[in-house]
């Protein structure tokens, strides 16, 4: 979903704002394939490299929690019942709490309440990177497909008007199943759509004729 928001809005004003220039149709398309493209590669690489580091920073975490309690469970033991006792149980709760806990799955107990891990997941960059990617790529098809579609006088308002009413439909699908007030999430993802057009579609238009 932000990855086709991501999509929309930055192939939707890099377009606009080479087509504010007066470049040809032919080159406008192209530039909006490159930021397509570029657009997608980036998300994937940030999304690869952000799951990756997170996941060896939570293996190095779980190894270290596991040494300490194969080395130290009694202390262990007492950690968590501190823990317990500094989020409102009382002493004699906390102790019978952590000894439960402990035989339960220690490493599953220290994980969630010391580290704050929720669940023991395999994180799956390569496939995390392709969802991106590929929501990236969704969203920016759509003001794409209007360079493709709208004769050359009317690009510029024909990708404005697609971008924002793409963002409008994705912004209300989000409010929908995030059970939040349509009408604000509208108006946030409109405005600043609306903004990063407007800014590159002034930024064309100043070097296209300064330049032109
Ligand atoms: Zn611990």
């Amino acid at each position: 979903m932000l990855g086709a928001n991501d999509g929309i809005v930055s192939t939707g004003s890099l377009i606009v704002g080479v087509a504010a220039a007066n470049v040809p149709h032919a080159e406008v398309f192209i530039s909006g394939v490159a930021a397509l493209v570029a657009g997608a590669m980036s998300m994937a690489a940030g999304e690869y490299v952000s799951v990756s580091s997170q996941w060896d920073t939570e293996q190095a975490d779980l190894a270290k929690e596991r040494a300490e309690l194969a080395r130290a469970p009694v202390l262990e033991q007492q950690e968590l019942t501190d823990l317990y006792i500094r989020r409102g149980l009382s002493a004699g709760t906390a102790r019978a709490a952590a000894e439960q806990m402990m035989r339960r799955d220690a490493l599953g107990a220290h994980a969630r309440d010391e580290l704050g891990i929720s669940e023991i997941t395999t994180a799956r960059p390569l496939q995390a990177a392709l969802a991106s990617a590929l929501t990236f790529t969704a969203g920016a098809a759509a003001p794409l497909l209007a360079v493709v579609l709208a004769p050359a006088p009317q690009l510029v308002v024909a990708v404005a008007v697609v971008s924002l009413a793409c963002l409008a439909a994705l912004g209300a699908l989000g409010a929908v199943a995030g059970g939040a007030p349509i009408s604000r999430s509208l108006l946030r993802v409109m405005f600043w759509g609306a903004l990063a057009m407007a800014l590159t579609a002034g930024v064309g238009r100043l070097f296209g004729t300064t330049v032109g």
